[in-house]
């Protein structure tokens, strides 16, 4: 095939076994975030860039490199969504949702784009199936949504390992920031390129470099955890109280920054040892609406990465059985009428397509992993039956059609 007819780089058709996959994870989180009582909302994949670019940090790796970013016919910069947060956070605040409820648990799924460079479990679409809660400051939230998390996990036996961090606030930041600054000043020798323009514009950055150098230097840097505030320290503390209260095992990580500015105190990622990744991935975002223009509003959320995930769930296999009906002779009309039979009860039942000898059919039902098979024949819908095989057992009765 030539290439220029192939899908563009890092961006996935996903069928088979991978769609199976897929849709076990959006059912299994959609399930639990409904027991949760979250409310869905669509939001659309373009928004305006300011919108990214204002709520993820202009310098972060996303913005400065992973955005599709394009003009529209009126020269108005418009970007396809890196992520979620901004988009509900968005909404959130044209709707006015703040104005109807003192909090909202919201939840929202589809494709995100990124400018990276493709690997095993990283795209350039890729999904997510996040969730957002607005206007609950109070730790016990976030320990709420380590748990439910650490249930999806278990739910899909996922092997992960829940890290913790606190990032501080206002309050406290702007010292550690100033320590870390410092720090990487004295050590910028071993810094990337990359680097050293982060120290001085977004020094927390440098901690979330993967180059192994920089990996090193910031070894000994100082740890937001050593600075933070008297509220985000009881916050911190009492989000670790709550979690072994709810026996949600996790670790700390006073390296754990994430890759986006709007994080205010705790951030959390759920990492696979196997793959090397995190799978899961959130934290509190206490200013973003007001950054985005509207009241302060504390906020926390996370979001599944769906393929990350997917090289780590089982393939559940095909979920429904099914009647395969096979029309021997003149039988057409009848034979559609018994799988309409089959399919107004609720299962699955295929008409055959091909003609042909029962040998050819049969071995074509098999092909195809047909769990039973109804022959509909010329002679035996006379006496008003139609012959239905077990494909497993390989048992054969005759059966009135309306029986099945
Ligand atoms: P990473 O450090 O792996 O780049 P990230 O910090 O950029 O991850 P987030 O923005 O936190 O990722 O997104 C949440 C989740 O979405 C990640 O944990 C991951 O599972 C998934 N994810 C992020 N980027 C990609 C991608 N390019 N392709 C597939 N999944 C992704
Ligand atoms: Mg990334």
């Amino acid at each position: 095939m030539s290439e220029e007819f192939q899908s563009p780089r890092g961006f996935h058709d996903i069928l088979g076994k991978d769609l199976r996959k897929f849709r076990k994870i959006t059912s299994v989180v959609r399930e639990y975030l409904k027991r949760h009582n979250y409310e869905e909302i669509i939001t659309p994949v373009v928004e305006y860039a300011k919108v990214f670019e204002r709520s993820i940090g202009e310098v972060t790796d996303i913005v400065q490199k992973e955005m599709f970013v394009f003009k529209d016919r009126k020269g108005r910069l418009l970007s396809l969504r890196p992520e979620g947060t901004a988009g509900v956070v968005r909404a959130y605040i044209q709707h006015k949702l703040y104005a109807l409820k003192p909090y909202h648990k919201l939840f929202y799924e589809g494709p995100m784009f990124r400018y990276e460079r493709p690997q095993a479990g990283r795209y350039r679409q890729f999904h997510q199936i996040g969730a957002e809660v607005f206007g609950i400051g109070e730790p016990f939230a976030d320990a709420e949504l380590i748990k439910l998390v650490s249930d999806i996990l278990n739910e899909l036996k996922v092997k992960a390992t829940i890290e913790i961090n606190s990032l501080g606030c206002r309050v406290c930041r702007p010292a550690y920031r100033e320590a870390l600054t410092q720090y990487l000043h004295n050590v910028a020798g071993e810094l990337c390129d990359v680097c050293i323009d982060r120290k001085d514009r977004n020094p927390l950055r440098v901690l979330d470099c993967k180059v192994e150098t920089c990996q090193t230097a910031v070894k000994e840097a100082p740890k937001v955890v050593d600075f933070l505030c008297e509220d985000c320290r009881r916050h911190y503390e009492e989000l670790k109280v709550y979690l072994s209260k709810l026996e949600v095992p996790y670790r700390e990580n006073p390296g754990l920054v994430r890759g986006l500015d709007y994080y205010t105190r705790t951030v959390f990622e759920a990492v696979s040892e196997s793959i090397g990744a995190a799978v899961i991935a959130g934290g509190r975002y206490d200013y973003l609406v007001e950054e985005l223009g509207g009241p302060p509003t504390p906020a926390l959320g996370f979001a599944v990465g769906i393929e990350r995930l997917s090289l780590l769930v089982e393939d559940p296999g095909k979920e429904e059985e099914f009647y395969f009906v096979i029309p021997l002779g003149d039988v057409l009309p009848q034979a559609l009428k018994v799988a309409q039979n089959i399919r107004e009860r609720g299962k699955v039942a295929e008409l055959s397509y091909r003609r042909g000898g029962l040998k050819k059919q049969m071995e074509f039902a098999n092909k195809i992993g047909a769990d039973y098979v109804v022959i509909v024949g010329e002679d035996e819908l006379k006496e008003g039956v139609v012959s239905l095989k077990d494909m497993r057992t390989g048992e054969q009765v005759k059966i009135k059609p309306e029986e099945i």
